[in-house]
């Protein structure tokens, strides 16, 4: 190294020496640039393959569903705080203990907002909600957490849930000064999403079932019935896992063809397509279902 130099200043100088090499007379190459591939996005490759290989699969899936269970159309069943809160009710339980614990809660920490009703139908496994205001969220995320433990024991795995449910009501309010959620209806959909699940306990499935339902957001909720129709006719790869699944379905599916997709996917897993014994001789989609042929089209 120079005396004197530092190695920077010494590189600096190097540099400059080669520089008037070149200005002297050698004739500088010009530098390949080397382009930058985008990282392919592997649910848009999926789509795609599936498009070239089995052509029509998605069309024909929801025709044939369409053809056995209707084309359900979108309404709102509840306002978009009361949804989140319902959907981390039905988290690992089933949607009519689900109904119950939203509907103690309602009970154990009265409102008087405007009342709101659920319907059952549209890929919703319990009764429906009676009609009524939702809670007081502001005293559900303050109350005693033994207190909120005791209103929605009805739902199953209250001593998770409870604490989840006030974290999430916290984290809203501290954010947005009050429960209300209505501003994610402006939202493009995976911005909302997004927002969503920062809320711990809050995944991709609940954010997106909250946006689909309240909103109609083009978003694809993937329950376990959705997951594993998809997976035995073929519509997603068989190691996909739930997160993956998301995204795969959003990149086979048009926005409008979301909430008929997801509905009839559920019906179609609760009615026929079951975990255990698939009754695949009175399925309507068996002639594109790899579960049944696997050289299927
Ligand atoms: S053919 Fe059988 S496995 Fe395939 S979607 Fe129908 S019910 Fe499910």
């Amino acid at each position: 190294m120079a005396r004197g130099l530092t190695a920077g200043a010494e590189a600096r100088a190097g540099a400059g020496g080669k520089a008037t090499a070149l200005a002297a007379g050698a004739r500088a190459r010009p530098i390949a640039k080397r382009r930058r591939r985008k990282p392919a996005d592997p649910a848009r490759s999926w789509a795609k393959r599936l498009a070239r290989t089995r052509p029509d699969l998605v069309a024909d899936v929801l025709e044939g569903l369409a053809a056995t269970y209707g084309r359900p159309t979108w309404q709102r069943r509840l306002g978009p705080t009361s949804e989140l809160i319902l959907t981390i009710l039905t988290q690992n339980s089933a949607d009519t203990n689900a109904e119950r614990a939203f509907e103690s809660l309602r009970r154990a920490f009265p409102s008087t907002e405007r009342p709101e009703s659920h319907e059952a139908g549209h890929g919703w496994g319990g009764a429906g909600l009676s009609e009524g205001p939702p809670p007081d969220w502001l005293a559900v995320e303050q109350a005693p957490l033994a207190e909120l433990v005791e209103a929605i024991r009805p739902g199953g795995l209250a001593q998770q849930k409870a604490p989840r449910i006030q974290a999430a009501l916290r984290l809203i309010r501290a954010e947005r000064g009050d429960h209300s959620l209505e501003f994610l209806g402006k939202m493009p959909a995976l911005e909302a999403r997004d927002w969503l699940t920062r809320i711990d306990g809050v995944g991709r499935k609940t954010a997106s079932v909250l946006l689909l339902f309240s909103f109609g957001t083009p978003l694809m909720p993937v329950d376990r019935h959705v997951e594993r129709v998809g997976w035995r006719v073929g519509l997603i790869p068989p190691r996909a896992n739930a997160d993956d699944a998301h995204e795969l379905y959003l990149a086979l599916l048009e926005p409008d063809q979301m909430y008929e997709a997801h509905v009839n996917l559920i019906t179609h897993g609760r009615q026929i397509c079951h975990a255990r014994k698939p009754e695949c001789g009175r399925c309507p989609i068996a002639s594109r279902c790899r579960y049944v042929d696997r050289k299927a089209p």
